[in-house]
């Protein structure tokens, strides 16, 4: 199913996940590898480079490293729609 709300903030279409998005949010999934399904995504490695200069200075905030679980992914992409819909 393709998802055609787009966010204010959203710059492109994620073709992998069919959703509008933020490409500096892609960029920074890129980078750190935040989840594991945005591995190996060429879209994702064009948004790396575009905003490669505007993170070259972003360091991972994470204690535990830059791999966060499918479970913590799911309830930040429910908190986000969940505040779309008030
Ligand atoms: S890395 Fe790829 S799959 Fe992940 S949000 Fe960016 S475009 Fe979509």
């Amino acid at each position: 199913m393709r998802c055609t709300y787009k966010f204010p903030s959203d710059d492109f279409y994620c073709w992998r996940y069919q959703v509008w998005y933020n490409s500096y949010d892609c960029a920074y999934r890129t980078k750190f590898q935040t989840s594991p399904g945005c591995r190996d995504c060429p879209q994702g490695d064009g948004n790396l480079k575009r905003h490669s200069v505007k993170l070259a200075n972003v360091r991972w905030p994470g204690a535990g490293g830059p791999e966060i679980s499918d479970d913590l992914e799911v309830e930040t992409v429910a908190d986000v729609l969940a505040a779309a819909l008030k």
